[in-house]
C-alpha cells in the first residue's frame, strides 16, 4: 500500500492512513506500506535546498525549521513522548538534512546527487511517523529507508531507476519482517546506488517504489492510496463533470502519465507488467469505493473507444527546417541524438513528407537545453525555431485500435471551438492521439473533448 503526501499531510491524516492499512493487516493480509513525504515538503526541500546554493542560509534554515516544526507537531499530535525513539530519530534525521543544507550553502553547489541526498529528508522523515502510527493502533512496525529496504538504482541522479538485482533484495529483506507479522514501511520515492549514494526515482515516484516492492515480493495487489475517487475521465479542476474510469490497462495508465494526468508516476506500472499484479488506484476518503483497477487487459466498452482526456501545459514547440538537407536521413539522426544526448523528453514528433521539417514538442523547462543542443549538433544549413506557450492534449483508450471516426470527432470538438492545432500525432499502438495546440487554449478544448467523447457518463449509463 502506497500513501501519497496529502494521506501523510497531517497527524490526522497519517492516523487515518494507518487504519487502512490496519484494516488489511486485521483481515490476515501481510501488507507493505511505502510512504510519501508530508504534502508540499518535498517542494519545501527543493525550494530550501535552491536557496542555500544562491547563499541565502537565512532563508533556507527558516525553511527548515518550518519544516521542523510540521514533523515534530505531528510526531506531538500521533502521542510520541519527548525522550521517545520516534522523537530522537527526527532530532536526527533534521539535524543532518541541517548539515547537507550548509555544504551546499558553503559550497554554493547543489549538484544532482545532493538535491537528491536532501530532498529524500522529505520521505525519511514521513515514515517513523507512519510507523509510530501503526505502532499506537496495536500493529507491529517497522521503518527503513529505500536503501534499507533494498531499492538499489543505477546513478541517474534525480530520475534513477531501479537495478536488476532489487527485486531479489527486497524480497529477501522484506520477507522476514513479514513472516514475523512486522509491517514494514518504506520511505517511498528513494533508492540507494551500489556505492551506498542516495537517489530518488523522479517526482512522484513513491509510486513506482510501492509498485517495485510489489513485484519483488510476487504481491497479490498494490494499492496506491489518494486523495482522488481513482483515475479520472479528465482534471477534476478543468472539467467538473469528469467521471471515475473503473478500469485502465497498464498501456493506457502509462499513457495517461505521459501526457500530463498527475495521478500516477509514468512508470509506475512497468514493475507490474510481466508479472500481471494488478495496482489499485483508491481514495482514502471513500475507502469502499472501488476506484480504478489497473491491470494487463484493457476493458472494452461499447461506444467508448475514448477514455480520458489529458493536457501537458508549458510545452514548447522546436521545429528544424532546410530545404533538401533534411531528406538526408543522417540529418534526421542527428536530430535525435542531440535531443538524447541532454536527456530531454520528447513529448510529440512530427516529420514532414517531403521531409523538409521536423517539429519537436518539448517541455518549456528543457526547451533552452534542446535548442542549444539541436543548434550546437546540426548543420548551420538547418534552421531552428521556437515557439512557446504551447499545450498537448491527449485522448487516450485501447478502444480507438482500429476504429474509424475518433480522429474526426476530436478534430470536430476542437473546430467547432475554433481551436486552431498545430501539430498532430498518433502512436501505431493507437492508444492515443495527441495534438499540441495554444496553452491559452488548452482548458476549454479539454472540456469541448470530454463533451464529445461524453466521458462525463459513467460507464454502462
Ligand atoms: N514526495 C515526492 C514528490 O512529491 C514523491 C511522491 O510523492 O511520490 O514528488
Ligand atoms: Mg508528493
Amino acid at each position: 500500500m502506497k500513501f501519497g503526501g496529502t494521506n501523510m499531510q497531517s497527524a490526522h491524516a497519517i492516523r487515518h492512513s494507518a487504519s487502512l492499512a490496519g484494516r488489511s493487516v486485521r483481515e490476515g493480509v501481510k501488507v507493505v506500506v511505502v510512504v510519501s513525504a508530508m504534502a508540499g515538503v518535498t517542494n519545501g526541500l527543493l525550494h530550501l535546498a535552491d536557496a542555500a546554493q544562491s547563499g541565502d542560509i537565512a532563508r533556507a534554515n527558516d525553511e527548515i525549521a518550518a519544516l521542523r516544526t510540521r514533523h515534530f507537531t505531528a510526531a506531538q499530535e500521533l502521542g510520541a513522548a519527548p525522550d521517545s525513539e520516534t522523537v530522537r530519530e527526527l532530532r536526527e534525521l533534521h539535524e543532518t538534512l541541517r548539515q547537507a543544507v550548509y555544504g551546499v550553502y558553503l559550497l554554493r553547489e547543489l549538484t544532482p546527487r545532493s538535491r537528491d541526498l536532501i530532498v529524500a529528508f522529505g520521505e525519511r522523515l514521513s515514515a517513523p511517523l507512519m510507523s509510530l502510527a501503526l505502532e499506537q493502533s496495536g500493529l507491529r512496525a517497522r521503518h527503513l529507508t529505500g536503501g534499507e529496504a533494498g531499492i538499489l538504482t543505477d546513478t541517474n541522479f534525480g530520475n534513477a531507476r531501479p537495478l536488476p538485482g532489487t527485486y531479489e533484495r527486497v524480497g529477501d529483506r522484506l520477507s522476514g519482517f513479514l513472516s514475523a507479522g512486522v509491517t514494514p514501511v518504506i520511505a517511498g520515492f528513494m533508492g540507494e546506488t551500489e556505492q551506498g549514494a542516495i537517489t530518488t526515482l523522479g517526482r512522484g515516484g513513491t509510486d513506482f517504489s510501492a509498485t517495485i516492492v510489489g513485484k519483488a515480493l510476487g504481491a497479490d495487489e498494490v494499492w496506491a492510496w489518494k486523495d482522488v475517487d481513482g483515475v479520472m475521465s479528465a482534471d477534476p479542476r478543468v472539467v467538473g463533470d469528469a467521471s471515475n474510469i473503473g478500469v485502465l490497462s497498464y498501456g493506457e495508465v502509462m499513457e495517461l502519465a505521459y501526457f500530463g494526468a498527475k495521478v500516477l508516476h509514468p512508470l509506475a506500472v512497468t514493475p507490474l507488467q510481466d508479472s500481471g499484479i494488478p495496482l489499485r488506484v483508491k481514495s482514502a476518503a471513500d475507502p469502499d469505493f472501488a476506484g480504478t483497477l489497473v491491470r494487463s487487459q484493457a476493458e472494452e466498452i461499447p461506444g467508448r473507444p475514448v477514455k480520458a482526456v489529458t493536457a501537458i501545459k508549458n510545452v514548447s514547440l522546436l521545429t528544424v527546417t532546410g530545404a533538401g538537407v533534411l531528406g538526408v536521413p543522417e540529418v534526421i539522426a542527428s536530430v535525435f541524438t542531440a535531443i538524447a544526448r541532454e536527456n530531454i523528453t520528447l513529448l510529440m514528433v512530427s516529420q514532414s513528407s517531403s521531409m523538409s521539417n521536423v517539429s519537436l514538442a518539448v517541455p518549456s523547462a528543457d526547451a533552452a537545453r534542446a535548442l542549444q543542443a539541436l543548434r550546437a549538433g546540426l548543420s548551420s544549413e538547418l534552421n531552428v525555431e521556437e515557439t512557446n506557450g504551447v499545450a498537448v492534449l491527449a485522448i487516450v483508450g485501447s478502444g480507438m485500435r482500429g476504429q474509424q471516426g475518433v480522429s474526426a470527432r476530436l478534430f470536430t470538438a476542437l473546430a467547432s471551438e475554433d481551436i486552431n492545432i498545430l501539430m498532430i500525432s498518433q502512436g501505431s499502438s493507437e492508444l492515443n492521439i495527441s495534438v499540441a495546440l495554444s496553452g491559452e487554449e488548452v482548458d476549454r478544448a479539454t472540456a469541448a473533448v470530454h463533451a464529445a467523447f461524453t466521458l462525463s457518463q459513467p460507464v454502462g449509463a
